[in-house]
């Protein structure tokens, strides 16, 4: 029930004798999965005939100074966290030799979708979301897939897929599913393991920001104060509530916010975000 194949012609031979009436489920990582990866494959084998996994640290969404070299590359523990689950459907592991297994020779095209990839995450990281749209374009097209899962987690990504998906017209449902944390509340993320053990209760300041301004939200009082004074701290690269449903500033028209941060220790940059319906 469980494969491991590392090029791109073993995919093809998979697929190729793959059931017209089956549905096809990616769940596209970069490995050294945890519980928030493994949520995405168990949903995915629960909605479709056979989910792809696929893990590839994708050199393109890194840019020069970042930490593609140091991305931790665990193949052997994931393929056995997978086996560990005892999924009852066909799951194959896709873990491609190298970029040409993923882009094939000669690729130059980029899939660059303009001003929302330059702010949030892409103001710090301008090059990086061109690199995730093209990785996952690439791996929505080789994969055959019907429906692909992401998480919340990932709330900038998530929403930039969802356009390209719109704009391209790609015939596939997205899964956006919720984030999972740790026992404190971090959510899980593979950097997190950089983080020292100071550095880890640190962390936890993200989380808890975003709750507070939740909270102050829910009780209709003037959060953007909080906001400011955490600014003050330079550990953040971004704190702000938005429209979920345009990235944008808060209108009369929004229906839900998303409290969205990222913050920063030593090298190591966490991602956050919540959810809060709204009623202007
Ligand atoms: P990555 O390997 O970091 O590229 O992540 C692969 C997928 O797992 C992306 O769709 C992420 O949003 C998702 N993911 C990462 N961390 C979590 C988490 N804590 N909870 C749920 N999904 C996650």
């Amino acid at each position: 029930m469980l494969e491991v194949i590392k090029t791109r012609n073993e995919l093809d031979a998979i697929l190729n004798k793959v059931p017209k009436e089956y549905s096809i489920g990616l769940v596209p990582t970069m490995g050294n999965l945890h519980d928030g990866h493994l949520s995405l494959l168990n949903e995915s084998t629960q909605q479709n005939d056979l989910s792809i996994i696929t893990i590839f640290v994708n050199p393109k969404q890194f840019g020069p100074t970042e930490d593609f070299n140091q991305y931790p590359r665990t193949l052997d523990e994931d393929i056995k966290k997978i086996q560990n689950l005892n999924l009852k459907k066909q799951v194959i592991i896709f873990a491609p030799l190298n970029a040409t297994e993923i882009y094939g020779e000669n690729f130059t095209t980029t899939i660059s979708m303009g001003a929302i990839t330059q702010q949030l995450c892409g103001a710090i990281r301008p090059t990086h979301f061109d690199g995730v749209t093209t990785v996952v374009y690439r791996l929505f097209k080789l994969s055959r897939a019907h429906r692909a899962y992401f998480g919340q987690k990932d709330f900038q990504q998530c929403f930039i897929i969802k356009k390209m998906v719109k704009d391209l017209e790609i015939p596939i449902t997205l899964h956006i599913l919720p984030i999972i944390r740790d026992q404190k509340g971090l959510a899980l993320s593979s950097r997190n393991q950089y983080l020292s053990k100071e550095q880890y209760e640190k962390a936890l300041h993200l989380p808890k920001t975003l709750i507070k301004i939740e909270k102050a939200i829910g009780e209709n009082q003037h959060f953007q104060s909080i906001i400011d004074e955490e600014l003050l701290n330079k550990d953040w690269d971004y704190l702000q509530v938005l429209d979920s449903d345009t990235l944008e500033q808060p209108t009369q028209k929004t229906k839900e916010l998303v409290v969205i941060g990222a913050y920063r220790l030593g090298s190591t940059r966490l991602l956050d975000n919540r959810l809060v319906k709204y009623n202007a």
